[in-house]
């Protein structure tokens, strides 16, 4: 069975970040928390925990030390109850999510009614939503686009790991509903590339594995679009997940990640299947550079000189 790794797989820039500012602000002396789970792999929550950082679901249940703001990012009140708390406050909002509850807040003030296109419950929309003072529709589908009212001025925003296509399919209905649509591009490459390297592998291969959290949406994502090219696709949380059947006459399997899925657990669910073959295992990397030198890597994007 020859084993495909997707081009662009596992950690984002945001959720690296996220991480490294964690790491960085613990502390021997006073309780360090993340304000809700760092990111949504358990596998990592409790590694942090291991090392010192706790979770807590709500300001409330911190009375003292520190409280790091995960990379969804947090409403403007947030901030506001941890300073009246006298919390030392450390910011690891991806600041991709920043930028779109600063361009919620910016429409507002200059008169838009703001619609954040993305998935109502999930915590960066839950923060967006915030920094539009609560006024904003959130809506996900066409459907409910279709059901909103007329507005003469629109301004939108979308859950950065909200899917292109979809948006656009919105939006173009968006503008139906308005004298003036205002649109800010908030969607973040790393979905983007990391959806497009699974769709590309999942074509080429009999089953795709997709590893990370159940409650990670990209990941779901992630599986789904494997999915929707009509391979046989299985989202697993970790190796011990797999089952030797899936790969019984199997001449090519896949392996994805999301955005929050550490390279630990990729590894080892590599190692499992690569147990499960029997043998005749080859590892690949799919889109490696054969030609030419990285000159830089920017946000999950690879420049390279073909000079
Ligand atoms: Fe930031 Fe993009 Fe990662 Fe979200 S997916 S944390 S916006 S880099």
């Amino acid at each position: 069975m020859k084993i495909y790794l997707a081009e662009h797989r596992g950690f984002c820039y945001g959720v690296n970040r996220a991480i490294d500012i964690a790491l960085n602000a613990r502390n021997e002396k006073l309780p360090v928390h993340t304000l809700g789970p760092i990111i949504h792999n358990p596998q990592m929550v409790s590694r942090l925990k291991e090392q010192g950082i706790d979770v807590a679901e709500k300001l409330t249940d911190i009375s003292t030390g520190k409280v790091i703001i995960r990379s969804h990012g947090v409403g403007p009140d947030v901030y506001k109850q941890a300073e009246d708390k006298n919390l030392d406050v450390v910011d690891a909002t991806c600041p991709h999510v920043k930028k779109a509850q600063q361009a919620a807040y910016n429409l507002l003030q200059a008169g838009y009614q703001v619609v954040i296109i993305g998935e109502e419950n999930h915590p960066e929309v839950k923060s967006i939503f915030a920094w539009s003072n609560s006024n904003a529709h959130v809506i996900e589908t066409s459907e409910d686009a279709k059901a909103l009212p007329d507005y003469p001025r629109l301004g939108v925003v979308a859950q950065t790991t909200f899917a292109a296509d979809k948006f656009l399919t919105i939006v173009k209905i968006l503008e139906t509903k308005c004298d003036e649509l205002k649109i800010e591009r908030t969607i973040c490459t790393a979905t983007d590339l990391r959806q497009q390297a699974a769709i590309d592998l999942a074509k080429k291969v009999n089953v795709m594995i997709v590893v990370g959290g159940r409650n990670s949406a990209n990941t779901a994502r992630l599986a789904n679009v494997c999915r929707d090219t009509g391979c046989t696709t299985y989202h697993i949380e970790s190796a011990a997940e797999l089952r030797p059947e899936w790969f019984s006459n199997v001449q090519a399997a896949g392996i994805t990640a999301g955005a929050s899925t550490p390279d630990w657990v990729i590894e080892e669910v590599y190692s499992k299947m690569e147990e499960m073959s029997l043998g005749n295992v080859v590892k690949l990397e799919t889109g490696s550079v054969i030609k030419g030198t990285v000159v830089g890597i920017r946000h999950d994007e690879v420049f390279v000189d073909i000079g």
